[in-house]
């Protein structure tokens, strides 16, 4: 019942036909980075072979022809995640760097010392230490919701932890360490009903379902392209533009000016003014072809076989004594992504020996120690999926886990 050609996909990803160890490669470290398809290497390469030109300056042909490619990647990712404008779509380098963006300048420009902001226990570091960093040069102050032991936002406590101090309210779309899909739809009613805006990190979200952020009424929205198929150091920030208007450059330098004296420096208007420097060009082209890439094959069918994958993998794990999974256990409330560790099994351990058997899989703490905290544990083993895998690699990684318990 799968509604795309599995084998035809997978010949897209060369790299998923090597071996390792001398072992077929099971790649399951796609919350991590994903492979790239062909669609996109050939872009990038025919860019750097036949247009490369710096963009925006140039009258000449080739730099004319780099900032069309340029332009239509912003428009792509327009559509992508359904943004009014494309001037609410800015370029970064990825998800990390849209989060520090948002901190710096809406810190600046908008927070006092003893203003709030409220993130989420299972943040990435990325949305966490940005604000931190807020913290101690202009004394913000950082809160968090709460989660249960099963890995689900206490979303009943976001109330309590509003205060009229609080100016802004960053959260993980989907946990990179538990799959939990977060009920955003529903926190950012709450924090716009007090006049709070909401930032959502989108880094595990925009490469599983579709996201459309004037349907979600979120006011900033930020993902990486190398995590969706895409190349890596580039990344968005979505803004509405009210926003983005009104919050200072986070950057300066060439591109983002409109004219500049010794006396004063006026900036340039959206989205250039949050674009200090050359912009990777290339990797904005390469982002559109993943977009088109996905829009070929279809979220509806990207996400029915992610959601199987992420089932059948639950159900499989379950099978191996000592197992533990972290999160939800309803596979239906996870995104492509499973965590677990079996007895007293290190993770590091675990990960080293399925690497040997060709199984690519993280361990650690998945840069999110405050969460790996609350489970009172220092990692996990995490498998995740991106629309190539297969059962067969699931069974490989289960057979694999089998083995290295057996060994302990
Ligand atoms: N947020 C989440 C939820 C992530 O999973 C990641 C990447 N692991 C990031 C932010 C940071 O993304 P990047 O490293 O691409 O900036």
């Amino acid at each position: 019942c799968l509604m795309f050609n599995l084998n035809k996909v997978r010949e897209d990803f060369p790299i998923l036909g090597r071996e390792v160890y001398k072992k077929p490669l099971v790649y399951l470290d796609n919350a991590a980075t994903t492979q790239k398809p062909l669609m996109v290497l050939d872009a990038m390469r025919d860019e750097y072979l036949n247009v490369n030109a710096n963009v925006h300056r140039g009258v000449h042909y080739l730099s004319q022809q780099a900032t069309d490619l340029h332009e239509a990647a912003r428009e792509a990712v327009r559509g992508f995640i359904n943004a009014r404008k494309i001037e609410e779509i800015i370029f970064t380098r990825g998800t990390t760097e849209a989060i520090n963006l948002v901190a710096s300048s809406f810190c600046e420009s908008q927070m006092q010392a003893g203003d709030e902001v409220i993130v989420t226990e299972m943040e990435h570091h990325s949305n966490i230490v940005s604000w931190q960093l807020q913290a101690m040069k202009r004394g913000i102050v950082v809160k968090h919701i709460p989660i249960t032991d099963d890995g689900i936002l206490c979303i009943d406590q976001l109330e309590q932890l509003i205060t009229p101090k609080t100016k802004i309210v960053s959260v993980a779309h989907v946990s990179n360490v538990l799959g939990t899909v977060n009920p955003v739809e529903q926190i950012i009613k709450i924090a716009h009903a007090h006049n709070i805006p909401v930032l959502v990190d989108g880094a595990q979200s925009a490469p599983h379902f579709k996201v459309d952020v004037q349907a979600m009424d979120c006011d900033f929205f930020a993902f990486s392209g190398h995590k969706m198929y895409g190349p890596t150091g580039i990344g968005v920030l979505y803004g509405k533009e009210e926003w983005l208007e009104k919050l200072p450059p986070y950057q300066g330098g060439g591109e983002m000016i409109d004219k500049v004296t010794w006396e004063k420096t006026t900036f340039e208007r959206l989205p250039f003014k949050f674009e200090a420097g050359t912009p990777d060009y290339v990797a904005t082209h390469g982002l559109s072809k993943a977009i088109e890439y996905i829009d070929a094959i279809g979220f509806d069918a990207i996400q029915q076989h992610e959601q199987e994958l992420t089932r059948y993998c639950m159900e499989q794990l379950m099978t191996i004594d000592g197992m533990k999974i972290y999160g939800p256990m309803d596979a239906s409330k996870k995104d492509a992504v499973v965590s677990f560790n079996v007895g007293d099994i290190h993770h590091l351990d675990m990960g080293t020996l399925l690497d040997r058997l060709g199984i690519a899989v993280r361990t650690g703490h998945h840069c999110a120690q405050p969460l790996m905290d609350r489970l009172g544990i220092s990692g996990t083993v995490r498998a995740s999926f991106a629309l190539y895998n297969t059962k067969e690699e699931i069974d490989t990684l289960i057979a694999g886990i089998r083995r290295v318990s057996q060994m302990f």
